[in-house]
């Protein structure tokens, strides 16, 4: 008997849907070769929602083997950068179409709140696909002369078959963020989801192949890091593998990559610091500090979640941080329309958050709040925002990712010990500054070793500005003109007009 490769799901919301289960290949769905499966669990009540397939090392490479022929295809290979662009927006408009069954999912399945998946994910994932899709006919080189009998010019064509492994904590928008240049730039892809949030793009799947886009240019197959992840990096026939998840992961996937010396670009995590001086407004500075940290259960790579206060604002500013978590942070079930934090993905993540709270006691921080499981939640992966202060650099909670609804409140003297706190980290990636005084707003931003900067404000992130990090946070850039540099290779031709003894 054929194994069952889709389930009909009623939401806890109510809403009913077609849930596709298989690695979605070639335009098909295909059982995992090996019987592998995943079983995504709801992390508001830690029961299981759907199993799907799990893909082995040999269904990796019946993805990347499809990919390399859809590359070679004139049915992409020959389909002008115009029509590509149509084909992303049609993809867009079908996402829109049913952007309350995807935000259902989200919420489903990784546990944030659905009116953020709903205004903030699913606008997110639509307009990054847009955006690229716009210019997918704007890719094109240069004309360089050089004498006059000689010139050359340059053309932007596909890196190839390109990997992407993505995480979590955004699963749409993080797809979003890969196959728009991707596609862009006219490459194929395999794409592998995080195993703990493996659903939502299965149905965009579905959306692809109804938007039209011929079979083996976007392949999605789930599975397991060690496994599906690990062969993607290795994989011979693999160009290039864009990563984001933990600096961890990124070093192993830095060394798998080396096989056939793909092309990497890295998003790591971060410990990103938000200094708040003196002169600052506060209330705006305790608004965004509270965004930057507590926003996505505290699952976000850019995630502020060093705050360092300037001793005279100190004491107030910690008043009133806790205030503002006391009132907006409200943990609960991702449908009720109140809860601003739902429950962290899996229990793996619960677990890791509160063995931080004990290491940051046993280190003699202070718990000024939160740490435990909500008194009301006996079910699901639910944490009380956490925020320590007393912590002094050489801590763990201070230079460690603890990914989740979890913050330090450090202070500082001066402009230099500021700067210097700041940049007391293995990672780089982004940096808040609060102050009313633009000169040293301006000055802070160019000292602070980070690849985003937010002055007044914390972790904007835009599809048309690059994103990225420094040191351990990464290698290269996403989003933005800048985020297409990863996915075309310039060739340079060179046109001699003369004969050698003219030259
Ligand atoms: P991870 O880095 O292990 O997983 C991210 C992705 O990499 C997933 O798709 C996973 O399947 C894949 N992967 C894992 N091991 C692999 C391997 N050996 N080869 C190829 N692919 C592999 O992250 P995690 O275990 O889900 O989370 C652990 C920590 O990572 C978190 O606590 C957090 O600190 C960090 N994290 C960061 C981000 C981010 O956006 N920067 C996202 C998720 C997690």
């Amino acid at each position: 008997m054929s194994k069952q490769l889709q389930v009909e799901l009623t939401a806890p919301n109510g809403h009913r849907y077609t849930q596709p289960l298989g690695l979605f290949i070639n335009n098909e769905w295909h059982p995992s070769s090996n019987g592998g499966v995943i079983t995504s669990i709801n992390p508001s009540n830690e029961q299981a929602i759907a199993t799907v397939e799990a893909a082995s090392e040999s269904d990796i490479d019946k993805a990347v083997k499809a990919a390399r022929k859809a590359l070679r295809d004139p049915s992409w290979s020959e389909m002008s950068g115009t029509d590509r662009g149509k084909l992303m927006r049609r993809l867009v408009q079908l996402i829109e179409e049913n952007r309350e069954t995807l935000a259902t999912i989200e919420a489903w399945d990784n546990g944030k709140p659905y009116s953020v998946a709903l205004n903030e994910d699913l606008v997110e994932t639509s307009e990054t696909l847009l955006y690229y899709a716009g210019y997918a006919d704007k890719i094109f080189g240069q004309v360089i002369e050089t004498t006059p009998a000689k010139f050359a010019y340059t053309v932007r064509e596909p890196v190839g078959v390109c990997g992407q492994i993505i995480p979590w904590n955004y699963p749409l928008s993080m797809a979003a963020w890969k196959l728009g240049p991707a596609l862009a730039c006219g490459n194929t892809v395999v794409l592998k989801p995080a195993e703990q949030t493996p659903l939502s793009i299965l149905f965009v799947a579905t959306l692809i192949k109804k938007a039209g886009f011929p079979p083996g240019v976007i392949n999605i197959v789930n599975g397991y890091g060690p496994v599906a992840g690990a062969a993607l990096a290795t994989h011979m026939d693999v160009d290039k593998v864009a990563f984001t998840g933990s600096a961890a992961t990124a070093k192993q996937i830095m060394k798998l990559a080396s096989s056939n010396l793909k092309s990497i670009t890295l998003e790591a995590g971060g410990k990103s610091p938000l200094l708040v001086f003196n002169d600052a407004d506060l209330d705006n500075a305790v608004e965004w500090a509270h965004i930057g940290i507590m926003s996505n259960q505290g699952q976000i790579c850019t995630a502020t979640s060093r705050i360092l206060v300037q001793s005279d604002l100190y004491d107030k500013f910690v008043a009133a941080f806790r205030a503002r978590v006391k009132s907006v942070s409200k943990v609960g079930d991702p449908f009720d329309a109140q809860t601003f934090q739902g429950p962290q993905v899996t229990k793996a993540q619960y677990d890791r958050i509160r063995s931080y709270v004990d290491i940051g006691k046993d280190e003699g921080a202070t718990l000024e709040m939160g740490g435990e499981r909500p008194t009301a939640a006996n079910k699901g992966f639910f944490i009380e925002p956490t925020v320590f202060t007393g912590v002094s650099p050489t801590m763990r909670i201070f230079q460690e990712e603890v990914f989740g609804p979890f913050v330090v409140i450090g202070r500082f003297e001066s402009e230099d010990k500021a700067v210097e706190l700041a940049n007391d980290t293995q990672y780089g990636l982004g940096a808040a500054v609060f102050t009313t005084d633009l000169t040293r707003a301006h000055r802070v931003a160019r000292r602070i070793e980070a690849g985003m900067v937010w002055i007044n404000s914390s972790n904007d992130s835009d599809w048309r500005i690059p994103f990225g990090g420094v040191k351990a946070s990464g290698i290269g850039r996403e989003l933005g003109e800048a985020g297409l540099a990863a996915y075309s290779n310039i060739k340079a031709i060179h046109v001699n007009m003369a004969v050698r003894s003219k030259l």
